[in-house]
């Protein structure tokens, strides 16, 4: 691991003052004034796959009001304020980041990284994974990376593991005898065993949490390891390609982890 960049965190989002007539909207029979139905304000993973406790829910705004607000705020502040380059979108892409990461509510890569429009090709799963090279079991994410790399010519793939991940929890507390109690989720977590073995071997000493924190970047690892099971990614990243006269770099594969606790990003490429 080397380079350490501080981020900063991001605000609580200003929803915008008023509606827009640019939306359309659905009508509805049912009155404006109907009080919003109570939802979980906070979700806590604890214990892992247990039904969620909450805390008081405050008031909020209808869903879909919540969404219009959001757009109305999104295409007066960034998409009218940058008419060029939502111009040249329109023409096509060519993002120079591929960013794996997961599909947790508090890790949103572009809010994190402050990724523009068109910057970064993004897949989010449970626990930032990417799963090895297999036609059957993993075709949607083979298609993305297969997409990534050999049509938009990305120049660098990033997994970025976070803390407090309740996947990386869900792989620690799988038990030794590989039992599970869920559908899909451990299934999907054991992409990563190879982690959850090496931190549990090494590091007996921590506590639980401790261990999850370490997990969370050996996922990481095990992901990179993933990424060259994929012919055209093995060959993207060892092969210096020859352009026009020009060379081009390989592609970089990059491990990341974000501490949304302490307020740190760190990277090491792999
Ligand atoms: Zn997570």
């Amino acid at each position: 691991m080397s380079t350490t960049a501080a981020v900063h965190c991001v605000a609580t989002l200003v929803r915008a003052k008023k509606p827009t007539t640019a939306i359309h909207k659905k009508p509805t029979s049912s009155s404006s004034s109907t009080p919003s139905p109570s939802f979980p304000r906070l979700i806590r993973n604890s214990p892992v796959f247990a039904a969620p406790t909450t805390v008081a829910p405050a008031v909020e705004m209808e869903p879909l009001e919540q969404v219009q607000s959001g757009f109305v705020q999104f295409k007066e502040e960034v998409y009218e304020k940058k008419s060029d380059l939502f111009a040249e979108l329109k023409e096509g892409q060519s993002p120079k980041f591929m960013v794996f990461a997961c599909a947790d509510s508090r890790v949103c890569p572009s809010v994190v990284l402050n990724f523009q429009p068109g910057e970064a090709f993004t897949i989010r799963n449970i626990a930032n994974m990417v799963p090895p090279y297999d036609q059957v079991k993993y075709a949607g994410v083979g298609a993305a990376i297969e997409y990534a790399v050999l049509h938009l010519k990305v120049q660098n793939i990033m997994v970025i593991g976070h803390s407090r991940c309740g996947g990386i929890k869900g792989l620690m507390s799988i038990k030794d005898d590989g039992t599970t109690s869920t559908d899909f989720i451990e299934d999907w977590v054991k992409i990563c065993l190879p982690a959850r073995d090496k931190v549990k071997a090494e590091h007996t000493a921590l506590s639980f949490e401790e261990q999850c924190t370490k997990c969370e970047k050996e996922a990481v690892n095990v992901s990179l390891k993933n990424l060259k099971t994929y012919p055209f990614v093995k060959e993207a990243v060892e092969k210096i390609i020859e352009v026009c006269q020009s060379t081009n770099p390989s592609m970089k594969l990059i491990g990341a982890h974000y501490d949304f606790v302490n307020g740190i990003f760190e990277t090491w490429e792999d």
